[in-house]
Order: C-alpha cells, then structure tokens, then sequence
C-alpha cells in the first residue's frame, strides 16, 4: 500500500496563550510530526535560533518570498510579516509526515482554503485577564507591542467557529493532553467529512 500523505494541524491562538510552549511538550510525546519553521520580519528575541524558531527576514527578504510565491500563507500581525514557507511542508506531507503550523488567525484562515483537509485546533486562555498576565510574565514585548497584542487577542477570540477543535490553556499538562488526544485521534478517522 502506498504510504498515505501526512496530515497539516494548525494551531492558533491569541498570542501569550500558549501556542509555544503547548507545541514545545507536544513534540516531545508525538512521533512523526514536525514543525514548520516560519519566516518573519520581526526581531529576533533572546535566546531566539535562526532555521529553529523562525527564519528571520528583513522586510525585502519578505516581500520577495511573496513575490516568488514561497509562501503557504502569510499575513501581517501587529505590525511584522509571518509566513509559512511552502518547501518544508510539501516536503514532508509528500514523505507521509505530518507537520504542524502554529500561526495567527489570518494565516489559518488561508490554510482552511487552500488545505481542506487540515484541522484547525484554537487554543483560548481561561480568562482574558489571564492572558494578559502571561503576555506581560513573559516580558518578551514593550508595553504598547503587549497591549496591541491584547487587542488582536479580542479580534482572535470571535472567530472560534471557524476552528474544528477548542482547547481551553488553563491547566497546561491538561491542555498539552487535549492537543495531542486530537492529533492522535484525527491519525485514525477513516473518514474525512467535508469540514468546512
Ligand atoms: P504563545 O506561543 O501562544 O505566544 P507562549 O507559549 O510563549 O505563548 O506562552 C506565554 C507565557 O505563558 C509563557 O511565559 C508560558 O510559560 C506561559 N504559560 C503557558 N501556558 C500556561 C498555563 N497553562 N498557565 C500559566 N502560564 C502559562
Ligand atoms: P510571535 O511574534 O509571538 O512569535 O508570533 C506572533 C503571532 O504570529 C503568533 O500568533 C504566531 O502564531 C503567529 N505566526 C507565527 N508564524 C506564523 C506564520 O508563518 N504565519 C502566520 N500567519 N502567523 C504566524
């Protein structure tokens, strides 16, 4: 039997929630699922890897990846470009792998049209105070960048029902398992109903 392609899980979720820290446990639990690294224009933060993180791209650089039709998706988020690079996806959904994105609400949005088959999970924090508290813990932005994500955040949160999958981040070990009991469970559907 040829071996069947590999699957695309998009994950999305206001920023600060939890996205990062969810994908950074999962992998270490799920076999044959791998991340795409996306490009951005936004600055490298401490401790941040080029080609492990993102790849990171002056605004020319970007522009010219969508020029020469390199991306998946891509959209703008709170004043930087994020894309998913088209190479290293096809690659391994060809090789039977599955990959996952982490990427804002614009950017599944595209997916859910141009991969119907993908399954779309969003990740909500139990209160909107709760997220803001994590945003602000993980000082990885100033205080206006904290705040304009705060505002997408309340953008993000009305468009729920696009997703297949809700997973509320409010205990992390419960919501990790939620994550990977969707992965686990989509390897096994037989059937793949029309989603959207
Ligand atoms: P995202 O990738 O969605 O922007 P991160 O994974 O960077 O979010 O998480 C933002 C901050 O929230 C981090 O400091 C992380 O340690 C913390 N965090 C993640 N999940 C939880 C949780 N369930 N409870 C409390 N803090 C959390
Ligand atoms: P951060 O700057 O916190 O790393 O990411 C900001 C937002 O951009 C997050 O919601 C993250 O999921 C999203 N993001 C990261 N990579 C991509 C991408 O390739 N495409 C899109 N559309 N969003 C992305």
């Amino acid at each position: 039997m040829a071996s069947p392609k590999g699957k695309v899980f998009v994950l999305t979720g206001p920023s600060g929630v939890g996205k990062g820290t969810i994908v950074e446990r999962l992998f270490k639990k799920v076999n044959n699922i791998y991340l795409s690294v996306s490009a951005t224009t936004r600055e490298k933060r401490e401790g941040e890897k080029e080609g492990i993180n993102y790849f990171f791209k002056s605004k020319e650089e970007f522009k010219k990846m969508v020029d020469d039709n390199e991306f998946l998706e891509w959209a703008e988020f709170a004043g930087d470009f994020y894309g998913t690079p088209k190479f290293y996806v096809n690659n391994y959904l060809s090789c039977g792998k599955d990959v996952l994105l982490e990427i804002e609400l614009q950017g599944a949005k595209q997916i859910k049209q141009k991969c119907p088959d993908a399954i779309l999970i969003f990740l909500a924090p139990p209160t909107f105070e709760a997220l803001e508290e994590r945003l602000i813990k993980r000082q990885t932005e100033s205080v206006e960048k904290v705040k304009v994500r705060l505002k997408k955040a309340k953008e993000e949160m009305k468009e729920i029902k696009l997703f297949h999958y809700l997973v509320i981040n409010d205990k992390l070990d419960e919501a990790v398992e939620n994550v990977i009991s969707i992965i686990l469970s989509e390897r096994c559907r037989i059937k793949q109903e029309t989603q959207n």
